[in-house]
């Protein structure tokens, strides 16, 4: 297929906002996508990998300026200043290809194969092991490639799969959805959504579906391809949570720690996320524990890694512990620094899929599988009881270990990959508070004119070490608080603009709130709703961070 058929479908993509109308147009360009589906589906995805698979493009906005450069001649300045204002560096290349000063002598057309294959070969090269820079001259130039034969329109989307900012709003029941209308008459959306929680590849399920039901349904697990984790919905009390998972129930402690799928084909590890990211190289310890203490050769444990102080044993929030899932260097440093214990808690597979037997059996499974040993992997402390009191108990003796809480599961319940179905239920004390920084706030009118009113908070992102905005908030503030406030603040204004200003984030407070929801308005991707002061956190420098925002949104669904 040509790149020009799937740029049309883009476009008229981008021109609904309708789910419905966004099914019917990939529905069509499933139907006629014939050997490119595979491809077709992954790249109406903005992707060029299955969402599993660990290769990225890995290029920035700066480097994609460079291949913009290189590709049309153009000045980066001008690239840059088009950036601005348009907003998207997709525009940016789509301009400058327009009125490009370098003609190539002899250009291709674009197809959706040679788009992927070449993207791919972008992404492949970070394992080639190469210095930084030589490894993104190798890329720039391969995408450079590409640019200088890409019709303007082309050039604006191939810009934005390489920043994965493709942005469509499809999401992956919209996907489904359309697989399903494009060869199923729209019958057999279940069939589709439960291959995918499977294979986590919508380019395997796509070319299932070409072939027929029989092939969808006949997709199943695969070692070392990791399936959706079951999730837990959440309860207020105790009885909220045996009405849901029924009694008697298993009750286990929740640990603060990393969601990990852990496979073992033939003896070899792998470790992955809750996302599916693949960490098995950030964590030699998890491997090794897994080789010594866990019998089967074939098997799938779904499990908490949980990471605890070397010097006490106590356990630490999963803030910390998220350090080593993003390092990819001294990691043998990191493993002494912050040790890991695994706990499993259910085993999915073992030699055959477990996915349908009863929890109680696959537990029994799990405590016989694996060899138990303190400080490297043991199974989550577990009971099963019909009392409350005895839940009560638990809780509390949960809390007081320092864990988050507890989870109750039915005994009966089989595996549900990718679901929030009521097999199990997390019940946790009241929301978590986040340190927040201020970075900006608004100067009040009427009454308070002369203070800062409306504050702007913000969480830190570690990798671009940048403040992100999450709320704003202006309740639970005394007026004695308001002045504290602004004499806190002035001092630290960089901007203003109206009665807007931007300030440095020196001032931390603790906000309260009821849920976090995701947005688009807001530049972490995240707000609070309905934010409010608890108190400054004077003792503070530094505000949580954007990944304890994510986790605390994770762990609310
Ligand atoms: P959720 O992910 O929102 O469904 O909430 C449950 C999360 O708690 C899981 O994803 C695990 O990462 C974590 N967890 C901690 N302890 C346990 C446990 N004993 N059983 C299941 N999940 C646990």
């Amino acid at each position: 297929m040509k790149y020009s058929k799937l740029v049309e479908t883009y476009q008229q993509l981008d021109q609904t906002q309708a789910t419905l109308e966004k099914t019917d147009i990939l529905a069509e360009l499933f139907k006629e996508s014939d050997e490119d589906l595979e491809h077709v589906v992954l790249l109406a995805l903005g992707r060029i990998y299955p969402e599993w698979m660990e290769p990225e493009i890995g290029v920035s906005s700066q480097t994609m300026i460079d291949v913009i450069h290189q590709a049309t001649g153009r000045g980066k300045d001008e690239i840059e200043e088009v950036w601005k204002e348009k907003g998207d560096l997709g525009f940016a290349a789509e301009e400058m290809v327009k009125n490009k000063t370098q003609q190539k002598l002899m250009s291709k057309t674009l197809t959706v194969e040679m788009v992927v294959d070449r993207l791919r070969k972008v992404a492949e090269m970070d394992k080639e092991g190469l210095s930084q820079s030589v490894n993104q001259d190798k890329k720039k130039k391969e995408i450079a490639d590409l640019i200088s034969n890409a019709e303007p329109v082309e050039a604006r989307y191939i810009t934005r799969t390489v920043l994965n900012h493709l942005r469509l709003g499809i999401g992956e029941g919209t996907v489904r959805d359309a697989l399903d209308e494009a060869f199923f008459n729209g019958e057999h959306s279940e069939d589709i959504q439960r291959a995918y929680d499977f294979t986590n590849d919508f380019s395997r399920v796509a070319k299932a579906c070409q072939e027929g039901l029989e092939e969808v349904n006949s997709l199943d697990i695969e070692l070392f391809r990791p399936i959706k984790s079951m999730l837990a919905k959440k309860v207020d009390t105790i009885e909220e949570g045996f009405d849901t998972v029924g009694k008697p129930a298993a009750i286990d402690y929740k640990y603060d720690g990393m969601r990990a799928q852990i496979h073992v084909k033939d003896g070899d590890v792998k470790v992955f996320t809750r996302r599916l990211e693949d960490v098995t190289k950030q964590f030699p310890d998890v491997v090794k524990a897994v080789e010594e203490n866990v019998k089967s050769e074939n098997c799938i444990i779904d499990s908490e890694i949980v990471g605890y102080n070397p010097e006490d044993g106590s356990t630490i929030p999963f803030q910390r512990l998220s350090k080593r899932i993003k390092r990819k260097y001294d990691i043998q440093k990191l493993k002494k620094e912050i040790p890991v214990e695994v706990r499993p808690f259910d085993l999915i597979y073992d030699e055959e899929s477990l996915l349908n037997q009863p929890y109680r059996e696959r537990w029994e499974k799990l405590n016989n599988s694996i060899e138990e040993e303190e400080k490297i992997l043991r199974s989550v402390d577990h009971e099963e009881t019909s009392e409350e009191e005895k839940v009560q108990e638990m809780q509390q003796k949960s809390l007081s270990d320092g864990h988050e809480g507890i989870m109750m599961k039915s005994l009966d319940a089989e595996y549900k990959p990718g679901s929030r179905v009521g097999y199990m239920v997390k019940l946790k004390p009241v929301m978590e508070t986040l340190d927040l920084a201020i970075i900006g706030a608004k100067w009040s009118e009427g009454r308070r004119s002369g203070w800062l009113g409306r504050l702007y908070l913000g969480c830190y992102d570690e990798e671009n070490d940048e403040y992100l905005e999450v709320g704003r908030m202006a309740t639970g503030l005394t007026d004695k608080q308001f002045q504290e406030i602004t004499e806190k603040l002035k001092p630290l204004i960089t901007k203003e603009e109206g009665r807007k200003v931007e300030v440095r984030p020196e001032v931390i407070v603790e906000a309260e709130y009821e849920e976090i929801q995701k947005s688009p308005e807001y530049t972490s991707g995240y707000a609070l709703r309905f934010p409010r002061m608890k108190q400054f956190r004077e003792d503070k420098d530094e505000a949580d961070s954007l990944e304890k925002v994510k986790g605390l949104y994770e762990d609310q669904k």
